[in-house]
């Protein structure tokens, strides 16, 4: 079942998510709609909060990338097969030089811009068979990963652009929180709902 994303103003996506609960027999289904949603949106990655769930789950299919220009080989092997579930998961560590990349969010249609993060990260979670999982990942696939991260701790890649650039783009967020903005997928604004 493909959900409505939850848009940029929303208050989901400002808090902290909390643990997933294993033992919840509906978790299938919502990892099961979450691909469809993710999918149907033609994103990379999808977190629990963005369909309104504040839980710590999100998902990753990183294999679009493979096309892109500029990546090792080493990182086309990773990306090719970056398809995973990620539940409970915890950032061990975070290592290496700060780099900029232009990222975009399904919450936030409207905006793309470069964000700085680390290389490297290190990461605890469960798989989608609740099996324990420690994976170190460099480049997009860590980028990738770092961005759903921030999600479940209620943290947006715009909250990460400087000051003036936030201010820059004010106008574009107020219209994307109250909906006016044509996105080619489902999406609920919480600004547009209280106003009527
Ligand atoms: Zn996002």
């Amino acid at each position: 079942m493909i959900l409505p994303i939850i848009a940029y103003g929303s208050n989901v996506l400002k808090v902290k998510a909390s643990p997933v609960d294993i033992e919840d027999r509906n978790l299938n289904k919502l990892i099961a709609d979450m691909w469809e949603t993710m999918y149907n949106a033609n994103g990379v990655g999808l977190a629990a909060p963005q369909i309104g769930e504040s839980i710590r789950l999100f998902l990753i299919d990183a294999t679009p990338f493979v096309n892109d220009e500029g990546l090792s080989k080493k990182e086309v092997e990773v990306l090719k097969n970056f398809k995973r579930v990620f539940i409970n998961p915890k950032i061990i560590n975070e290592n290496g030089k700060e780099w900029n990349f232009t990222e975009g969010c399904l919450s936030i249609p409207n905006i793309r811009e470069d964000v700085s993060r680390k290389e490297e990260i290190t990461i605890h979670f469960l798989d989608e068979q609740y099996k324990e999982q420690t994976l170190t990942l460099n480049g997009l696939a860590a980028r990738v990963v770092q961005h759903e991260y921030d999600h479940i701790e209620g943290i947006l890649f715009t909250d990460k652009l400087s000051p003036l650039k936030k201010r820059l783009l004010k106008g574009k967020l107020n219209n994307n929180s109250k909906g006016n903005i044509k996105p080619d997928y489902k999406m609920l604004f919480s600004a547009k709902k209280k106003r009527k």
